[in-house]
C-alpha cells in the first residue's frame, strides 16, 4: 500500500469515533515487512480537550453507580475479549512485531487485570472501627473522652483519570490502568503509544460494546503535545505512566507540579545471577528466554547475565548454542522464535549498541546482525557479550533489544555489587539450589520484583507491579493493592448518635 493511502487512525470519546485533525501525522509501517499501516496524530490537541470534556461530563453518573453494577460491564467485557483473542493478537503482531504466541500470552495478561477488577466491591471496601474514643476513666475531664463515637474511612472514586503508554505491550499496558480506574467509578483518558496504537482502538471499541456508557472510556491519539494538555488539565486528577525513565521523569515532574497524583513505571536493566549449584537446563532456558523473548523488548528482559565462578563455563557456551539456532524471523510465521524490533529508531539503536559493546572491549560471541533473518523486516538476531563491565554502555543502559551482556563474578556478594551498581531496580533472577544463597540475594538486592529460578518474575495482577530506583516514579505503583489505592481518595468519618 503507498504512504498516501495508510488508513488514518480516529479518536474514540464520547462514545465515538472522531477523525483527527493534526497538522503532524506519523506513519507506522509493520515491522516485519516495512509496509506502512496507519497514520497517527501527533497534535491534536482539541480532540484532547474533547476527551477529558467528556470523561469530566460522564464522571458524576459513573462516580455514582454502584460497584456491583460497574463491574457488570467488566464482567462482559472480559468475555467479549476472550472471543476476541486470535484477532487483537494478529494486530499486534502486524503492528508490533511480536510472534504469535507472544501477542496472545499478553492479550491474556490483559485480561488477567480485567479479571482482578472485577474484584473491585471487595477491593475498594472501607474499614470500620466501633468506640474509637477512650473512656472517661482514663481522661481528666469528660469532654476529652467519649462513648458511642464510630469511626469509618471510605475508599472514592478520583475523578478523570489519564494513562500513558508505551509501545512494547500495546495492549496489556492499557489494561493495567483502566479496567481498575473504571471499576473504582473513575472515567478515563487513554493516550496509547504513537507507535503501534491500533490494539489499543480495537481492545477500546470492545470495551464499548461491553455498554460502557458514553464518554467513560476515552482514547485519544497524540505525542508529547497531546501529554502535556493532558497531563496539565485542570479537570485531569491522575496521571498513570508506563515508558522510559526520561518521558517518566518529566511526566512525573510536570504531573505533580499540576496537583495531580502521578504514577510512573519506567524503565529498566535486569540482572540475571546463575550460581554454579543451579539447574543448568533451566538456568541456560530462563537467561535466554528473559533477554530475547519479545526480541528484548520489555521491562522485564534480562539484560544482563552475572554467572558466579564455574557456573561461566557451562551458562556460556549454552547461551551461545542456543543463539545460534534460534529462529528470527515475522511473527506471524509459526516457525519463529523471535519477532523484529518494533520500528526502524529502535533497529538504528540496537545496531549502535553493539557498536559500542565492540569499542568499549566485550568479546561478542554472537552477533545478531549476521542472524539468519528474512531480508525486510526491522530484524536483529540474539546477540551475546561476554567480558562486559558495569562501566559500559550495554551495561549501565537500556537497550530494550536482543543483546545480552555477561558479567563474570567470582561470589554471590561480588554478583549482587554488580546488581546494586545499577541505576534502575525493576527486576532481578537468581538461579541456584541453595535456600541459603536465594536468602541472601533477597535480602540485600536492589531490585521491586525479584525471581528464584524463575527467569521473568511477572507479577499477576493481584500484586503490583513494583519497580524501584530510576525505574519507577511515585508511591503507588500499578495494580495490586496500590493499584486501588491509586485510583481511589480516602474519607474519614467519626460519628457519635449518642
Ligand atoms: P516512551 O517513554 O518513548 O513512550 C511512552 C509514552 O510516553 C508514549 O505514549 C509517548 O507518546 C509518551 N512520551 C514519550 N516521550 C514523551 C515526552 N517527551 N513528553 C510527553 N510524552 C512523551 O517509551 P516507549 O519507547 O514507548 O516504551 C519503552 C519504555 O517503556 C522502556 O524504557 C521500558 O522499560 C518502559 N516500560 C516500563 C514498564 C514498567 O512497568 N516499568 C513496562 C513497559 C515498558
Amino acid at each position: 500500500m503507498p504512504e498516501s493511502q495508510t488508513p488514518v487512525l480516529h479518536h474514540l470519546y464520547s462514545g465515538k469515533s472522531h477523525a483527527p485533525s493534526s497538522s503532524q501525522m506519523r506513519t507506522n509501517f509493520n515491522p516485519g515487512t516495512q509496509e506502512p499501516i496507519s497514520s497517527v496524530a501527533l497534535d491534536d490537541v482539541v480532540a484532547a480537550e474533547n476527551a477529558v470534556q467528556a470523561a469530566h461530563a460522564a464522571f458524576p453518573a459513573w462516580s455514582s453507580t454502584p460497584v456491583g453494577d460497574r463491574i457488570q460491564h467488566l464482567f462482559k467485557y472480559k468475555t467479549i475479549l476472550e472471543q476476541h483473542v486470535d484477532e487483537l493478537a494478529e494486530i499486534i503482531v502486524q503492528e508490533h512485531g511480536k510472534t504469535t504466541a507472544e501477542a496472545i500470552g499478553s492479550v491474556r495478561r490483559g485480561i488477567d487485570c480485567i479479571e482482578h477488577a472485577c474484584g473491585a466491591p471487595i477491593l475498594m471496601m472501607g474499614r470500620t472501627l466501633p468506640q474509637i474514643a477512650v473512656s472517661s476513666s482514663f481522661c481528666r475531664t469528660q469532654d476529652e473522652g467519649g462513648v458511642g463515637i464510630d469511626s469509618s474511612v471510605d475508599r472514592l472514586p478520583i475523578g478523570v483519570c489519564v494513562g500513558i503508554t508505551p509501545f512494547n505491550f500495546p495492549m496489556m499496558v492499557p489494561l493495567w490502568m483502566w479496567p481498575m480506574a473504571v471499576a473504582c467509578g473513575n472515567t478515563f483518558v487513554l493516550k496509547p503509544s504513537e507507535r503501534d496504537p491500533m490494539s489499543s482502538i480495537r481492545a477500546m471499541e470492545l470495551a464499548h460494546e461491553a455498554g460502557f456508557p458514553e464518554g467513560v472510556l476515552n482514547l485519544v491519539h497524540g505525542g508529547p503535545d497531546v501529554v502535556n494538555h493532558l497531563i496539565k488539565h485542570d479537570d485531569v486528577q491522575a496521571v498513570s505512566f508506563v515508558g522510559s525513565t526520561q518521558a517518566g521523569k518529566y511526566i512525573y515532574s510536570t504531573g505533580c507540579a499540576h496537583n495531580k497524583r502521578v504514577q510512573c513505571m519506567c524503565g529498566a536493566k535486569n540482572f540475571s545471577i546463575i550460581m554454579p549449584d543451579a539447574n543448568r537446563e533451566a538456568a541456560i532456558d530462563g537467561v535466554f528466554g528473559s533477554a530475547f523473548g519479545n526480541t528484548g523488548q520489555r521491562c522485564l528482559a534480562g539484560s544482563v547475565v552475572v554467572p558466579v565462578g564455574e557456573a561461566a563455563d557451562w551458562l556460556i557456551p549454552g547461551l551461545a548454542e542456543k543463539a545460534k539456532s534460534f529462529q528470527t524471523g515475522r511473527g506471524c510465521n509459526a516457525k519463529s522464535q523471535m519477532g523484529p524490533l518494533q520500528d526502524e529508531a529502535a533497529y538504528d539503536r540496537v545496531h549502535d549498541f553493539i557498536e559500542a559493546g565492540i569499542e568499549e572491549g566485550a568479546t561478542l560471541l554472537t552477533d545478531g546482525r549476521n542472524h539468519d533473518m528474512p531480508d525486510k523486516g526491522y530484524f536483529v538476531g540474539p546477540t551475546l557479550f561476554d567480558n562486559a563491565t558495569s562501566n559500559m554502555r550495554i551495561v549501565a543502559e537500556e537497550i530494550f533489544g536482543p543483546v545480552l551482556s555477561v558479567i563474570r563474578a567470582s561470589s554471590l556478594d561480588d554478583a549482587v555489587a554488580e546488581v546494586n551498581k545499577s541505576e534502575y531496580g525493576n527486576m532481578s533472577v537468581m538461579f541456584t539450589d541453595s535456600g541459603h544463597a536465594a536468602h541472601r540475594f533477597e535480602t540485600t538486592v536492589q531490585a521491586g520484583m525479584i525471581g528464584i529460578n524463575v527467569g521473568v518474575p511477572a507479577p499477576m495482577a493481584a500484586f503490583p507491579f513494583s519497580g524501584w530506583k530510576k525505574s519507577f516514579f511515585g508511591d503507588l505503583h500499578t495494580n495490586g493493592e496500590d493499584g486501588v489505592r491509586f485510583f481511589t481518595k480516602s474519607r474519614v468519618t467519626v460519628r457519635r448518635w449518642i
